[in-house]
């Protein structure tokens, strides 16, 4: 396991900026004492081990604030842990889904992790993800690929595919560009365009250039998923604009049609006025 700090065996003061080429005494900044490394180490590591065997049992049985104390304990010697991110993010929203989830709604549901109220609750969600993007930035590609698809899977954290913010900040945090990432952000970004477009308003620029150059992105790395979901798009489009050109024309035709009525109307009353003027004449 790799450790940038480590707990000084005699004094317990942590031991920080620990370099590559520290491998084997290093002295105590605070008690002076000398400091076999690898043996600091492997204790270390046996002691993060059990803290996160403990925050397993208290996860399991629902004690969510001691299994977050043991996973905290953990991070703060290593914010690298991979267990310890993954497990605090399924805690924190597990801890707190009576309170911000709305799995009755389908729609409420969707929009979870978009949701921008003012829930007090709100707050927990937002450190979970945080959690989540520390694991993609020090994870790789295959142990990305492996929380996503558990995180597809879990019915509290399965919102997340609905999600452009959270999707985003994945993306921004996985060094090489994540297929599953990108194809499941395309639709969603392909959404606003098309809802855009049915409500005739124009796209900010800022999703325009997010979907060029995500379709780039998808197109180089997984060029099947991209042509499918893009061919979607275009069909969906297609339908759209035939629907707006139908409605113009339609308001043409009424158009079309109102005029000669008003027309029709001037000449009733002219012709009214001219039999009033030659009967009192
Ligand atoms: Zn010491």
């Amino acid at each position: 396991m790799e450790l940038k700090t480590l707990r000084c065996p005699s004094c317990s003061a942590i031991v920080r900026n620990l370099t590559e080429n520290d491998t084997e005494f290093i002295n105590c900044e605070y008690c002076g004492s000398t400091i076999n490394i690898l043996e600091a180490k492997s204790e270390e590591s046996d002691n993060q081990n059990l803290l996160l065997d403990l925050a397993k049992v208290e996860f399991s049985h629902k004690n969510f604030d001691k299994a977050l104390s043991y996973v905290g304990k953990i991070l703060e010697d290593n914010n690298n842990n991979k267990d310890a991110l993954w497990l605090r993010f399924n805690i924190l929203l597990q801890k707190y889904e009576g309170e911000l989830f709305y799995s009755d709604s389908e729609n409420d549901y969707n929009s979870y992790f978009d949701d921008d109220s003012d829930n007090p609750y709100k707050k927990y969600k937002e450190k979970a993800i945080k959690s989540l993007v520390n694991l993609f930035r020090i994870s790789s590609d295959n142990e990305r690929n492996n929380f996503l698809r558990k995180l597809r899977k879990q019915e509290f954290s399965k919102a997340i595919f609905n999600s452009i913010t959270v999707l985003e900040k994945l993306n921004d945090a996985c060094s090489q560009t994540n297929s599953e990432i990108l194809s499941s952000v395309l639709p969603l970004y392909y959404r606003s365009d098309l809802d855009a477009r049915r409500k005739k308003i124009s796209l900010p620029d800022k999703i325009k250039n997010q979907i060029s150059q995500t379709e780039t992105n998808l197109k180089k790395i997984d060029s099947e998923s991209f042509s499918t979901l893009n061919s979607n798009y275009l069909s969906d489009l297609k339908t759209i604009e035939t629907e707006n050109l139908s409605k113009q024309t339609y308001s043409k035709d009424t158009n079309l049609k109102k005029t000669p009525n008003i027309t029709l109307y001037l000449l009733l009353a002219l012709l009214v006025l001219i039999i009033f003027l030659l009967l009192f004449i």
